[in-house]
């Protein structure tokens, strides 16, 4: 889809942004864009909600309802919005750093809540913003400005974490396989309940330039390489998935929402009045 079809859902007096040239960012919130629109969402129907760091700045770009909150407090603002507007659909815009260590008791008991948000994490594997430091998802042995001989501490598995605390629509894709970010994002947004999606994206100017990748083509041919398919994984050993990204959609379930067990309460406190 040309980024013409989109513009009226830009900011458009808010460019340039302050994104890295070639920043996987743009490539997640493209993707984002162009789900809301093949959807035929009403922008005037929707909140973005965002914390701090490189991806978090998208709030800033996108003519929505948009807040752009505190480091970590996006799921909460958003949990906030979706209870006050709930035919709104809200959506959480953040990275790994800023989602899953800052935010990350905010992020599980969201996923427990089951609340109805679509939450796309951004992950490059790194704090962008900042210099570059050990994120939450930095993988073992990786460089980092915190980590200058490589991490020692095993990364999080945001799929796993988000459908072991609740979550009832979970996927993961690449920036490099945007046409399948494109339908998960389609697919979240379409779900009632709780949905992650993890979009594993480039901070060539930190993670690829320390773990010496290369630029951020380098890194998308990278994602490319390293990617296998959920149906392909499972077939495969603990030793051949070493330092590979596991993409597709992990888990869809209809389970009752945090809205649904809450108006049913409201209900039966009515009937006994
Ligand atoms: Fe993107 Fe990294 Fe630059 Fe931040 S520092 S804008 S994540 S490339």
């Amino acid at each position: 889809m040309k980024v013409e079809a989109l513009l009226d859902y830009l900011r458009n007096e808010r460019w340039p942004t302050i994104w890295c040239p070639g920043c996987g960012n743009g490539i997640v919130l493209k993707a984002f864009l162009q789900a809301v629109h093949e959807l035929g969402l009403s922008k005037d129907k929707m909140a973005a909600v965002s914390g701090i760091g490189c991806s978090s700045r998208a709030t800033g770009y996108i003519d929505f309802n948009t807040l752009h909150t505190l480091h970590g407090r996006a799921v909460a603002f958003a949990t906030g919005v979706k209870l006050a507007r709930p035919d709104f659909h809200v959506v959480v815009l953040g990275g790994d750093g800023d989602i899953l260590a800052i935010g990350g008791n905010h992020f599980i008991h969201a996923c427990r809540r089951n609340i109805d948000l679509t939450i796309i994490v951004f992950n490059n594997m790194i704090y962008g913003m900042t210099g570059g430091q050990v994120s939450p998802t930095t993988p073992v042995e990786k460089v980092a400005s915190t980590a200058p001989f490589g991490n020692t501490e095993p990364p999080f598995d945001t799929v796993k974490m988000a459908i072991a605390a609740g979550a009832t629509y979970v996927a993961r894709a690449t920036v490099y396989h945007y046409p399948l970010l494109v339908q998960y994002i389609k697919r979240a947004l379409s779900h009632r309940g709780t949905a992650v999606v993890e979009a594993v994206t480039n901070c060539h100017t930190y993670y690829g330039r320390y773990n010496k990748i290369g630029d951020a083509p380098q890194m998308i041919e990278y994602f490319k390489k390293n990617s296998v398919t959920l149906e392909r994984a499972k077939n495969m050993t603990a030793e051949e998935l070493k330092d590979k990204i596991v993409i597709g959609e992990f888990h869809v379930e209809d389970k009752p929402t945090f809205h649904d067990r809450y108006e049913k309460l409201v209900e039966t406190i009515s009937r006994k009045e």
